[in-house]
């Protein structure tokens, strides 16, 4: 089914928004550029900003990384709404998810492993490249075949079509996926039993009541599959505005492995400046970051919001 819902945001319900690091190291240049863009539209829209610490990959989390980042964020002055919200606690809400999607027929227990999944491919003449993501070829869709269950994916087929997601970007404009050929049938909980990233974002903007997500543009590609996952659980969609990323020296992601500086011993004002720079705004320098933050407001309405 080719599905042609453009979905311009929840509209009517009352501005919700987030931010929502995974505590795997410190707030790092790229990282407050993210956060910095969804408070500020959440306080241009006079809305409600929330932390979401996304703790499910716990061996990547690194202990007491929520708090810091919290005490990263205060120090620029973005302060949640709500005490920081945690995807650690939330299992039951996945396992119900998870559950409604099963009944529903629209996922299904995967017994293969890389290799499995490489050999199929490689069957269909599909050679597998290192460091690209696989897209599942559905070996498991009609059962286990003997296999033990691994993870769980989703079923992308749409009454035996593919799922063909056309959404709209504040910023990036129309974008088109379609997730069944251009991603497979994706995890939603992965083997070593812990739940994937795709399950727990939606489950939670959608309990959190979030009507904007505003994140870094590395995460665009996920957007349709998560879109997806709304539609199949019934679950609204929100807006969505993917911030530029900022570029290390040697023009790769700026990101916790490549070293990326923590904001830590830096100056909270001159890190807001830069992360305003790379988001295209162009404010005067402040003397007090309240003040700041306030001439950051009113740039960023002129500039996203009319
Ligand atoms: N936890 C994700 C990350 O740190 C962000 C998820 C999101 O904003 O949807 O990359």
């Amino acid at each position: 089914m080719v599905n042609r819902s453009t979905v311009a945001g929840t509209t009517g319900l009352p501005y919700v928004g987030r931010f929502a690091p995974s505590p795997t190291g410190p707030l790092h240049a790229g990282s407050l550029v993210a956060a910095l863009a969804s408070w500020l539209d959440a306080r241009a829209h006079g809305g409600r900003w929330l932390l979401r610490i996304e703790d499910v990959d716990t061996p990547r989390c690194v202990p007491g990384m929520a708090q810091h980042i919290a005490a990263q964020l205060a120090a620029c002055g973005l302060v949640p709404d709500a005490p920081p919200w945690l995807q650690s606690t939330r299992s039951d809400a996945y396992s119900a998810a998870l559950q409604q999607l099963r009944e529903r027929g629209l996922a299904y227990e995967c017994g293969c492993t890389r290799r499995d999944i490489d050999i199929a491919l490689q069957g269909v003449g599909q050679v597998h490249q290192r460091h690209e993501e696989r897209i599942y070829p559905g070996t498991c869709r009609l059962g286990l075949q003997g296999k033990p269950a691994r993870a769980v994916r989703l079923l992308t087929l749409q009454h035996g079509h593919d799922a063909v997601i056309d959404w709209q970007d504040r910023r990036l404009g129309a974008l088109r996926q379609n997730v069944t050929r251009e991603v497979g049938d994706f995890v939603l909980r992965r083997a070593d039993g812990l739940w994937a990233y795709q399950l727990a974002v939606v489950v939670d903007d959608a309990a959190q009541g979030i009507t904007h997500v505003v994140r870094g543009e590395d995460l665009a590609d996920n957007t349709p599959r998560q879109m997806l996952l709304q539609q199949s659980l019934g679950l609204p969609a929100p807006a969505y505005l993917h911030t530029p990323l900022v570029l290390a020296v040697d023009g790769q992601k700026l990101s916790k492995q490549n070293g990326a500086q923590s904001l830590e011993t830096g100056d909270p004002l001159a890190s807001l400046q830069s992360a305003a720079g790379a988001l295209g705004l162009r404010l005067p320098e402040a003397k007090h970051r309240g003040q700041w933050l306030s001439a950051a407001v009113a740039a960023w309405r002129d500039r996203w919001i009319r």
